[in-house]
Formats: C-alpha cells, structure tokens, sequence
C-alpha cells in the first residue's frame, strides 16, 4: 500500500485500479470515500482524506461512494502477483498436485479392447508399459 498522501493523490489523479483495495479516498466535501479508480472529479489535495479501509472511512463519517461501491466486495480483476482461480489451477499442475497425463492414462484407451497386443498389457504389472 502506498503509505505517503502524495503518491495516494498521484494515484487518485491517474485513477489507478491496481491499487482498488489497497486505500480510500475520503473527501471532505461530499462526505463520501472512493476507490482509487473512481471515474468521478479527482477532488482537490486539500479536500481528502486517505483510509486503509471502508470500515476505517465510515468510522471517520464517510459513506460509500455510489459510483465506485467501495465498500463492496474487490474488484474481480486481482492485481498483479496476487492469484486467479485459473493461475492457481495452473501452479498445482505444474507442481505435480493435479496431472492431466496421469488422469488420462487411467482411462481405457482402445488397445485394450480387442487388440492382439491388448491381453498382453492386461496381464502385465501396472507401471511397467
Ligand atoms: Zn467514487
């Protein structure tokens, strides 16, 4: 999380998604706190007021942002280094959790019905094909 105002106003002004969840911006004027990506008028540096969290915003009078919702749920996008559902599928293939080629090796496959070759491979100890 950015910890100095200036880089959060510099953030606020580039309308950052990135950096949804990582703080709010409360501003004194409309009594309301933000994502950093709001799509609404960046208020002056002297208007806000910066808060780790909605709970935080709201304790310190603040009500969410109708345009932004920032007191819903994140965004669905996660930021960078953080995992998706389908990165985290990915990872435990590559580590060997998950294996397709093992799960489809299980599966019967057409040799082993009818072919010469096919009571062979039955009778031999699995693993050694
Ligand atoms: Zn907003």
């Amino acid at each position: 999380m950015l910890s100095d105002p200036q880089s959060q106003y510099e953030a606020i002004q580039r309308r950052e998604e990135r950096l949804d969840g990582s703080f709010l911006t409360a501003v004194k004027t409309t009594g309301t706190y933000c994502r950093p990506s709001c799509r609404a008028k960046t208020p002056r540096t002297e208007n806000v007021d910066f808060h780790p969290t909605a709970a935080s915003a709201q304790l310190a009078g603040y009500r969410a942002c109708k345009r932004s919702s920032p007191d819903a749920a994140p965004p669905a996008r996660p930021a960078p280094g953080q995992s998706t559902l389908v990165g985290r599928a990915g990872a435990l293939i590559e580590d060997g959790v998950v294996n397709p080629a093992r799960t489809r090796r299980d599966q019967p496959d057409h040799d082993e019905k009818g072919s010469i070759n096919g009571s062979a491979r039955r009778t031999a100890p699995r693993g050694t094909i």
